[in-house]
Parts: structure tokens; C-alpha cells; sequence
């Protein structure tokens, strides 16, 4: 049990919008990414954001899904403090291979001949 941030009405930890208000009592914002096609066809990994107006409830939590026909399922779940998410997100742009810009890369070779 807990108290709506809004209204201060006491409901269940497991409601998603107070039910004497309406105020929303979890904020997440959620995203998808596929896998790799050929290594995991109907995997993805879905990172959700968890905003929260109490600092220590934030957090960034990334799950495993596999998906059929039929159903979809979590295979694996953990969840990231603010920091390693940030950290993780700064390893990821650290990284990242240099994308080529065909024509800009052109210009920038032309431009550093020296005649
Ligand atoms: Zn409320």
C-alpha cells in the first residue's frame, strides 16, 4: 500500500492509476528493440524507463523477449539504477562504429589535399 502522490488516497502497490483520482501512479516510458534477424528471429529487448517522483524508485529495466504465433514471453529481466543506464547509454555512443557520410567524407578528403 502506498499514498497517491496526487490526491493522498491510499491504494494497492499494484494499481496503475488511483482509483479515487485517476492520477497515473507509474510512469515508464518503453521501448523495443529487435535482434539481430538471423542469430534470434523473434527476440527483442524492451528497455522501459520507470519515472518516478521519489528518486530511489527510478530506475531503467531491460527484458528479453521471445515471441511466436501464439504468444510472447520474458525470458530474462534486469533492472539498472539510473547511473549504470547512463553509463551503459555513454559505453554505447563511446563505441559506436563512426557512420559514413558519403558526401561530407568526400568534401573533408578533397579539402585536406594539400596542392
Ligand atoms: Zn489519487
Amino acid at each position: 500500500m502506498h499514498n497517491c502522490t496526487r490526491c493522498g488516497g491510499s491504494l494497492g502497490d499494484a494499481f496503475r492509476y488511483c482509483p479515487w483520482c485517476a492520477a497515473p501512479q507509474r510512469l515508464k516510458l518503453v521501448e523495443f528493440f529487435r535482434a539481430r534477424h538471423r542469430e534470434e528471429p523473434g527476440k527483442a529487448l524492451r528497455v522501459s524507463r520507470y519515472l518516478h517522483d521519489d528518486l530511489d524508485e527510478r530506475h531503467v529495466r531491460f527484458s528479453v523477449w521471445s515471441a511466436t504465433a501464439e504468444n510472447a514471453c520474458v525470458e530474462a529481466a534486469v533492472s539498472l539504477d539510473d547511473e549504470e543506464a547512463e553509463r551503459l547509454g555513454q559505453f554505447l555512443l563511446d563505441s559506436a562504429p563512426q557512420r559514413r557520410h558519403g558526401l561530407r567524407e568526400l568534401v573533408d578528403r578533397v579539402a585536406s589535399i594539400r596542392f
